[in-house]
Formats: C-alpha cells, structure tokens, sequence
C-alpha cells in the first residue's frame, strides 16, 4: 500500500517507510529520519497538506 510522506510529498510504500509518526491519532509515514524530523518539529504544518494554505502566508 502506498502512503504520502507529508513532508516531502513522496509517495512511498508503508512497508519502506523509514520512520512512522503518530499525530493527533493519525499515522504518518516517512521516507527519511529527515522528513520524520521535520513533522515532529512542526506536525500542524505538515499534517494539513489536504488543505492547501499557500505558503508562507500571514494569517
Ligand atoms: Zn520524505
């Protein structure tokens, strides 16, 4: 089964995935410690990707 990494956008295999995070019940795969990292540093960011925000916007 393929998932999105969040972060990077990558489409990978759950199977492959490097890391695993849980977020608000939610799980999320990763394709590298780094992608992992980065939605640990700012899961909110990352965790609405369905929902686009536009980037570095004011709000
Ligand atoms: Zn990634």
């Amino acid at each position: 089964m393929k998932v999105k990494d969040p972060v990077c956008g990558m489409k990978i295999e759950k199977e492959e995935a490097v890391e695993r995070v849980e977020y608000m019940g939610k799980e999320y795969f990763f394709c590298s410690k780094e992608c992992a990292e980065k939605f640990r540093d700012d899961p909110e960011r990352y965790a609405h990707q369905g929902k686009p925000r536009g980037h570095g916007c004011c709000h």
